[in-house]
C-alpha cells in the first residue's frame, strides 16, 4: 500500500525550491522579478528553505490593478465556465498532493500525517465544493453580484487550507483576489500560483503578494472592495477600525479560547482522544482548539489518569517522520510567546503538567491545572499544545465557565445522552459546536465566530453570501386603487 510522501518526495520539493527561489510575487498571471527578499525557513531545523519577496505598497497596487482588470471578464463567464477552473484547480491540488504535503510540513513544521491526511485533502475538497457553488450561483443567489476585487490576508497555521477558504468562494462568486500569505509560510501559496498557471486561469484572477504585516496593511489601504482577514484579534480590531465608514465589506476570523466540556456520562476514552484531536493537533496552533477542558468533578480523576496515559504516548519529533504526533512550533517567536503565557500562568498559581520545551521549536504537549478563572493561562489564547483543565459540578456551572470568555469561536461537548449534549450545545455562545468530536471541518459547513472571535462565515451557502453584494432593493409596489 502506498503510505504517502517519501524521501523522494522531499528531494523533489527541495529541487523545486532550489530552482525557483528567490520567488517574486504572482501578479497578472506571472511571477515578477524578485524585489527585496526575506527567508522562509524550516522551523524544525532552522534551515532556510527559500527567499521570498517582501511586498511593497507599489506591489500591492500592481496586484490590485491586475485583479481589477481581470474582474469584469471573470464575472462575465458563465457559472459552469468558472466552475471548470475550480474543478481543475481541485484536481491539480490532488495530483500534487504529496508534493504540497511535504512543502507544507517543511515550511510550517506540522506533522506530515496531518498535512497529507487533513490539510491538503481539505484544500481539494474546498475547491470541489465551491466549483458546485460557481455553477449554482445564479440559481441560488438571484440578483446578487460579485463584490469586485477582494483583499485576503491569512495566517500561518493552515497555510494552504486558509488560502483555499479565501480563494475558492471568492472566485466562485465572480470576484478576483489579491492574497497575502503569512510571512512564516508563503511557500504553498507560491506553489498554488503555479497551479493557477497550469490550469490556465485567466491572468489577474488570482494574485499572490508575499510579505509581512506592512504588506497586509498596504492591502487594507488599497482600492479593494472587500477585506477577508484571518489572524489575531489585535490585528483584526485594527483592520476593522481602518475600514469603518468606508463602505467596504469586511469579514474577520480571529482568535479563540474554546471550551471542551466532558459530562459525567461521557465516554471518557473517546473524550481523551478528542483532546488529542482538539488541542494537540497542529501543536495546538488552531484557532478553534478546545483549549479549556472542563470536566465533571465526579469523573475528573479518572479522566485525568487516562489523559496523562495518552499524553505520555504522543511522539514529539521530526515533522517529516510518519510516526510523529507533535511537530515543530512555526517559529521561535511563537514558541517564546507560548512559554511566556505558561510562565505567567504558573506565576499566578497554576500547575503545568508536561508542556516542557525541547531544543529548537519543539514543545511537549501539556496542560495547566489548579487554575483560577482569572489566571492568564485561562484567559489568553496560548496557541500552543497546552490546554487548561478545570472541573464543574452542574451543567449550569459548565455553561457559565464555558461562556466566561471574550471569544466565541467553537466548543465541544462530550456526553452519551443526546438530550444533555444538545441542550448544552444550545447554551454555549460560539459559532461552531461539536458533539462527541472536535475540529471536524467540511467545506459545506459555515465556520466563524462571535464576539472577539470575529464575524462573517466561511464555507457553504452562508460563506458564499459574504462574497456577494446584496441585490438592489426593489421599490415596493403600491396596490392598485379600486
Ligand atoms: P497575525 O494577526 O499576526 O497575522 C495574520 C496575518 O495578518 C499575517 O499574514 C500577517 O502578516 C498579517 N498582518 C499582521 N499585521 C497586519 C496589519 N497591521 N494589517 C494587515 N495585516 C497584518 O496573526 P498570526 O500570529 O499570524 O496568527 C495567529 C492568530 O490567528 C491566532 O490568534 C489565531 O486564533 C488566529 N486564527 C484564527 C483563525 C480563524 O479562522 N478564526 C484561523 C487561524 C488563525
Amino acid at each position: 500500500m502506498d503510505y504517502g510522501p517519501s524521501v523522494e518526495d522531499s528531494a523533489a520539493v527541495r529541487d523545486w525550491l532550489k530552482a525557483k527561489s528567490p520567488f517574486g510575487h504572482f501578479i497578472g498571471g506571472k511571477f515578477q522579478t524578485p524585489g527585496k527578499t526575506f527567508a522562509s525557513s524550516n522551523p524544525s531545523t532552522g534551515e532556510a528553505l527559500a527567499e521570498v519577496s517582501q511586498g511593497t505598497a507599489a506591489d500591492v497596487e500592481a496586484a490590485v490593478k491586475a485583479a481589477r482588470k481581470a474582474q469584469k471578464g471573470w464575472a462575465a463567464l458563465s457559472g459552469s465556465e468558472r466552475a471548470r477552473y475550480l474543478y481543475a484547480i481541485a484536481r491539480h491540488v490532488q495530483k500534487r498532493e504529496r508534493f504540497l504535503s511535504v512543502l507544507e510540513t517543511l515550511d510550517n513544521g506540522k506533522p506530515i500525517r496531518e498535512s497529507r491526511d487533513i490539510d491538503i485533502p481539505l484544500v481539494a475538497r474546498h475547491f470541489y465544493h465551491h466549483a458546485g457553488w460557481a455553477e449554482l450561483r445564479d440559481a441560488e443567489f438571484p440578483g446578487h453580484a460579485p463584490l469586485g476585487v477582494c483583499g485576503q490576508i491569512i495566517p500561518w497555521n493552515f497555510p494552504l487550507l486558509m488560502l483555499a477558504w479565501k480563494i475558492a468562494p471568492a472566485l466562485a462568486a465572480g470576484n478576483t483576489v489579491v492574497l497575502k500569505p503569512a510571512e512564516y509560510t508563503s511557500l504553498t501559496a507560491l506553489a498554488f500560483a503555479e497551479i493557477c498557471q497550469e490550469v490556465g486561469l485567466p491572468a489577474g484572477v488570482v494574485n499572490i503578494v508575499t510579505g509581512d504585516g506592512a504588506t497586509g496593511a498596504a492591502i487594507v489601504e488599497a482600492e479593494v472592495d472587500k477585506i477577508a482577514f484571518t489572524g489575531s484579534t489585535e490585528v483584526g480590531r485594527a483592520i476593522a477600525a481602518k475600514l469603518s465608514g468606508t463602505g467596504r465589506k469586511l469579514t474577520l476570523e480571529l482568535g479563540g479560547k474554546s471550551p471542551f466540556i466532558v459530562m459525567e456520562d461521557a465516554d471518557l476514552d473517546a473524550a481523551v482522544e478528542g483532546v488529542v484531536d482538539s488541542i494537540w493537533f497542529n501543536q495546538g496552533q488552531v484557532c478553534c482548539a478546545g483549549s479549556r477542558i472542563l470536566v465533571a468533578e465526579a469523573v475528573a480523576d479518572r479522566f485525568e489518569t487516562l489523559l496523562n496515559a495518552r499524553m505520555a504516548k504522543l511522539i514529539v519529533g521530526p515533522p517529516l517522520d510518519k510516526s510523529t504526533d507533535i511537530g515543530a512550533i512555526v517559529d521561535p517567536v511563537q514558541k517564546d510567546r507560548i512559554q511566556a503565557i505558561c510562565r505567567a500562568a504558573t506565576d499566578a498559581g497554576a500547575e503545568l503538567v508536561g508542556g516542557q520545551p525541547g531544543e529548537g521549536c519543539f514543545i511537549a504537549p501539556g496542560y495547566l491545572k489548579n487554575i483560577a478563572p482569572a489566571n492568564p493561562g485561562m484567559v489568553e489564547e496560548i496557541f500552543g499544545p497546552i490546554a487548561t483543565l478545570s472541573t464543574f459540578r452542574t451543567a449550569d456551572e459548565a455553561v457559565e465557565l464555558a461562556n466566561n470568555t471574550r471569544y466565541g469561536l467553537a466548543g465541544s461537548v462530550w456526553s452519551e445522552s443526546a438530550t444533555v449534549a444538545t441542550d448544552l450545545a444550545a447554551r454555549i455562545k460560539a459559532g461552531v459546536i461539536w458533539i462527541n468530536c472536535a475540529n471536524m471541518f467540511d467545506a459545506a459547513a459555515p465556520f466563524g465566530g462571535y464576539r472577539e472571535s470575529g464575524f462573517g462565515r466561511e464555507g457553504g451557502f452562508t460563506g458564499m453570501l459574504d462574497y456577494l453584494a446584496e441585490p438592489p432593493v426593489k421599490p415596493r409596489k403600491e396596490p392598485e386603487a379600486g
